[in-house]
């Protein structure tokens, strides 16, 4: 009998559903319908297919509100940041589309050479549980228009809203041109080591350093969104209250659980006590709750394990001489209150470790290049932020990271890609060169 999983609000624990795993025979067989379905998708013109890509999207709009509730009760995010990741995901799937149609245009080069973009084959999608939606979203698109067929392996801890989103897109695709197979690291790894050729992935380092070793049997193509610990510097003439505003929305956003989560604080010494003070109090009009209570903008914390690992966290702050500003080591079940410290050292766990919640970690600075020396510290490098005016850029300058905020959040617009450096990540999505990471580039010389 095949396993099965079943899915809790993790703000109170109620069972809301149960799926199959497919053991690793099913996965085979998928792959093999996954296969056959790809010939025929690749063979349709790009305009065709993108066409279908973007009638799929439009099909979801009708379930926008049931989707977005879902979603809402299975992460735990109130209902307006689950709206909007879910009505993003809808809008982003018809742009992506679009713009992944430019990056597969076949290209002129010199004499009578070309530059094709080929389908690589089949793709298994590996997704996150804090944007469940969006994060495979990203991915599902572009090797979707590139002509590949797709199968999506959502997260255990959201198979619920994965099946719904992508379970709708699928009825509005040709058949076993995108697939779902549920389960957890198992099922995760038989797709892995299965007959495909591509495995965007997004979840931690130590997964996907896994899934690297497993993958080079076979020199399959990889695009892995890993981990990040990013930091953030305030300099002695930033704009206070922005830098406040911005240290404690980027640190509490999705309740902490999001890769680009501000993790740690650099401020100069000179300005760090009226930052401190200006941090807790906006820290303190925070509310935790559940996905449908007003106002609350700090949800439950996915599981238990990862609700341990940040009191684990919190405690050895403490041990080792940090301040609580605001809140304590001491949490609930289920939630972790707003919390701000400051007083951080290098030796502690949230200063080197992925934290994953609503936590501000502060520690002062008195020479810039010590703070930009901590803040490169980390095996991490997917983004960075600097808040200041006179010499700002040259600090952002020496941040090793993907991305990098200068006086505003990291990431960029709309059509940059999402990119990690160091252990944060290998290859990127997003934008015209990211969706060409999910081809096979091909040089024909005529
Ligand atoms: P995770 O690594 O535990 O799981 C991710 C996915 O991998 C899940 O679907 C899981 O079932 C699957 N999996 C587990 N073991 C596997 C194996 N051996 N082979 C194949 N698949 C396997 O990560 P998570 O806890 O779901 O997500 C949180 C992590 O994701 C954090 O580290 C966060 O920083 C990262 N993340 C990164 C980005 C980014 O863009 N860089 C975005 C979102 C999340």
């Amino acid at each position: 009998m095949n396993k099965s999983i079943q899915s809790f609000d993790p703000s109170n624990g109620e069972l809301l559903g149960e799926v199959n795993c497919a053991s690793a025979e099913e996965v085979t067989q998928t792959i093999s319908q996954s296969k056959t379905a790809q010939k025929a998708w690749k063979k349709l013109p790009i305009n065709e297919r993108v066409l279908a890509i973007v009638k799929a999207y439009q099909q979801l709009d009708p379930h926008a509100n049931a989707l977005s509730e879902l979603l809402a009760r299975e992460m735990g995010k109130d209902i307006r940041r689950a709206t909007g990741e879910a009505t993003g995901a809808i809008f982003m799937g018809q742009h992506y589309a679009e713009e992944a149609k430019q990056a597969f245009n076949t290209r002129n080069l010199s004499g009578s050479t070309e530059l094709q973009y080929r389908p690589l084959g089949v793709v298994g999608v590996i997704a996150p549980w804090n944007y469940p939606v969006m994060m495979a979203n990203n991915l599902i698109v572009p090797a979707l228009v590139a002509g590949n067929s797709v199968i999506l392996k959502p997260s255990e801890e959201t198979p619920l809203i994965a099946q719904a989103f992508f379970g709708e897109l699928q009825k509005h695709l040709p058949d076993g041109v995108l697939t779902i197979v549920q389960g957890d690291g198992e099922t995760g790894k038989a797709l892995v080591e299965g007959d495909i050729q591509m495995i965007a992935f997004t979840g931690s380092k130590a997964t996907g350093q896994n899934i690297m070793k497993r993958a080079a049997s076979k020199v399959k193509r990889l695009v892995m969104e890993l981990g990040g610990k990013d930091p953030m510097i305030v300099m002695r003439d930033a704009n206070l209250e922005q830098a406040a505003r911005f240290a404690v929305a980027g640190s509490f956003e999705n309740s902490g659980q999001m890769c680009t989560s501000i993790e740690r604080i650099y401020v100069d010494d000179r300005i760090a006590e009226k930052f401190e003070q200006r941090v807790t109090e906006i820290a303190s009009m925070y509310q935790v709750g559940p996905w449908n209570m007003p106002n609350a903008n700090i949800g439950p914390i996915i599981n238990a394990k990862q609700h341990a690992k940040i009191v684990d966290q919190l405690k050895d702050a403490q041990q080792k001489g940090a301040t609580f500003l605001f809140g304590s080591s001491e949490q609930p079940e289920r939630y972790i209150r707003p919390t701000v410290i400051t007083a951080m050292t290098p030796e502690m766990k949230l200063e080197s470790e992925e934290t994953f919640g609503p936590v501000v970690a502060i520690s002062r600075y008195s020479d810039i290049d010590d703070a930009i020396e901590r803040a490169n510290a980390s095996e991490y490098g997917l983004g960075a932020v600097v808040f200041g005016n006179q010499g700002a850029n040259k600090v952002a300058d020496e941040l090793d990271a993907g991305m990098v905020g200068i006086n505003q959040g990291q990431g960029g617009g709309g059509d940059a890609p999402w990119v990690g450096a160091k252990q944060s990540g290998l290859g990127y999505h997003g934008s015209v060169d990211g969706h060409r990471q999910f081809a096979q580039v091909k040089v024909v010389s005529k």
